[in-house]
């Protein structure tokens, strides 16, 4: 982030300001599927990338090594491993391309504990400006692990304005995960094939009904999901 002297103003506090300013920061923005989480990684990494450096990052991701946006819109991307370091990436990258303005992070809920701690370093150490994307909750209603870590140590949480709607019309709170139709509460946060034939899907609920389990007809689940 640029810093901008004040001339003539603050004589005192002049350095303190421009040292606010150069810090950089790590915000996290969350919401449930469908609040446009990807859309607006997509956008930030798109604005920034016109005057700054930067790397888009994500895992997971539907289109694997991308983050694409349920709009259709796709981008390469850094995968992110488990054992990825961002300290590591950031100051390789850094000494490649000699700068690094920002990360976008995307799928930051699958971030371990350990990740999440080194995008707060590369903010406090190396200055990047860090953008975080993910779900908050897991299809059990528990905080993603990356998710809460994340609301950690953040310097911004903000949660996302585009609300999805449960069938129900109400605002979609809780991610649902079913088993041919059914809801479950029980199993892997993330998904491996088991070899299970069974149809997994997934629904953005209100908490009502995420609790109920139960689903609208299928002409007003047709209707949400469009
Ligand atoms: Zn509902």
């Amino acid at each position: 982030m640029e810093a901008r002297a004040v001339a003539g103003e603050w004589p005192h506090g002049v350095s303190h300001v421009c040292n606010l300013l150069t810090m950089g920061f790590l915000r996290f923005s969350f919401g449930t599927m469908s609040s446009g989480k990807s859309t607006l990684a997509l956008q930030i990494h798109h604005n920034l990338s016109a005057t700054s450096t930067g790397l888009l990052c994500s895992m997971h991701d539907r289109a694997g090594a991308h983050v694409s946006s349920a709009l259709g819109v796709s981008t390469p991307a850094v995968e992110v491993h488990p054992t990825l370091n961002f300290q590591a990436l950031a100051m390789s990258h850094q000494a490649a391309h000699g700068a690094l303005d920002y990360l976008v992070c995307d799928e930051a809920q699958f971030y371990t504990d350990a990740q999440v701690e080194q995008l707060a370093l590369v903010v406090d150490e190396l200055d990047v400006d860090v953008y975080a994307f993910g779900l908050l909750t897991d299809f059990r209603g528990k905080l993603f692990p990356g998710s809460a870590r994340l609301l950690e140590v953040a310097d911004e949480r903000l949660e996302l304005q585009v609300q999805a709607r449960c069938w129900c019309g109400n605002a979609a709170t809780h991610n649902a995960r079913l088993h041919d139709g059914i809801q479950v509460y029980d199993g892997d946060v993330v998904l491996i094939d088991d070899g299970s034939t069974a149809e997994v899907t997934y629904e953005l609920r209100c908490r009502s009904h995420w609790i109920s389990g139960e689903s609208g007809p299928v002409a007003d689940r047709f209707k949400a999901a469009g």
